[in-house]
């Protein structure tokens, strides 16, 4: 399963991800992580990588891509992979999804922890931690029994400065303009599955692997793909599945085609229309025009 994984600071992917990862058996590719990786084996890319940091720069979008390019060829990538952090814009999603075809391994899906802003808000500003021994607590969800003081022991609990809400509502601000392109993106590639990321951990990962299993079942199945291609078919329960079955089984024009049939109503005049205007006789494409007209 090739998935990417979005979600704000705070909505919890992190540990949803660590979750996959050991149920799954896939790794999760991170780029922080790659980097290091990379900077410390000494590879081209690793030089690249090193040479841009050390000048107080970003690592450029191709030299990630091409860590992400190499992490794949690993065996333990076989099964697929959960990114995290990558892409966070357009051009980046772009270039990733051109570089996977290349590997002839697309993604399969983007799963978006979607959590409200003032949840968010929340559990990044209410968060204390213990000065002495490190647990961590909230204000708001699981405060400690005197206010302040660590219920384990007794130490002073702080909040951080980078926590407090004029920062945390810049980092969430920052992160919906990035993010909330990228979710069209990967909706119109009908590749886009949300999972709510409220309640316990184990509920929320309940969800997550309910999205995936569902993904994996049509994959497994022999025939649906081809059955998907046809534009009439979706049926409408089912259309936005079928649609990004399509997107992986057919090639770009049939997706468009079953979009643009999902769309436009009725069914069966759009697929005359179509039809006739592929044979071209203007006479053809006059009378689906007309059926579609009565209507
Ligand atoms: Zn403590």
């Amino acid at each position: 399963m090739r998935i990417v994984l979005l979600g704000a600071p705070g909505s919890g992917k992190g540990t949803q991800a660590k979750l996959l990862v050991e149920k799954y058996k896939i790794p999760q590719f991170s780029t922080g992580d790659l980097l290091r990786a990379a900077v410390a084996a000494g590879t081209e890319l690793g030089k690249k990588a090193k040479a841009a940091m050390d000048a107080g720069q970003l690592v450029a979008d191709d030299v990630v891509l091409g860590m992400i390019q190499e992490r794949l060829a690993t065996p333990d990538a076989k099964g697929g992979f959960i990114l995290d952090g990558f892409p966070r814009n357009i051009p980046q999603a772009q270039a990733l999804d051109a570089m996977l075809a290349r590997v002839g391994q697309p993604l399969q899906l983007a799963l978006l922890v979607d959590v409200d802003i003032e949840v968010l808000m929340k559990r990044l500003t209410g968060r204390r931690t213990c000065g002495t021994c490190g647990a961590i607590y909230n204000v708001y969800y699981t405060p400690s029994k005197v206010p302040g003081k660590c219920d384990k022991c007794g130490g002073t609990l702080q909040h951080r400065s980078d926590d407090n809400e004029t920062t945390v509502r810049n980092r969430l601000k920052v992160y919906e303009e990035q993010t909330a392109p990228l979710v069209s993106y990967y909706k119109a590639q009908g590749k886009l599955r949300t999972a709510r990321g409220v309640g316990s951990i184990s509920d929320i990962f309940k969800a997550i692997s309910d999205i995936i299993e569902a993904q994996m079942r049509p994959l497994a199945a022999v025939g649906v793909g081809m059955s998907a291609a046809k534009p009439a078919a979706p049926a409408k329960a089912s259309s936005a599945k079928t649609v990004a079955a399509a997107a992986k089984a057919a090639p770009k024009k049939a997706v468009k085609k079953a979009v643009k049939a999902k769309k436009a109503a009725p069914k069966k005049a759009v697929k005359k229309a179509v039809k006739a205007k592929k044979a071209a006789p203007k006479k053809a494409v006059k009378k689906a025009v007309k059926a579609k007209k009565k209507k």
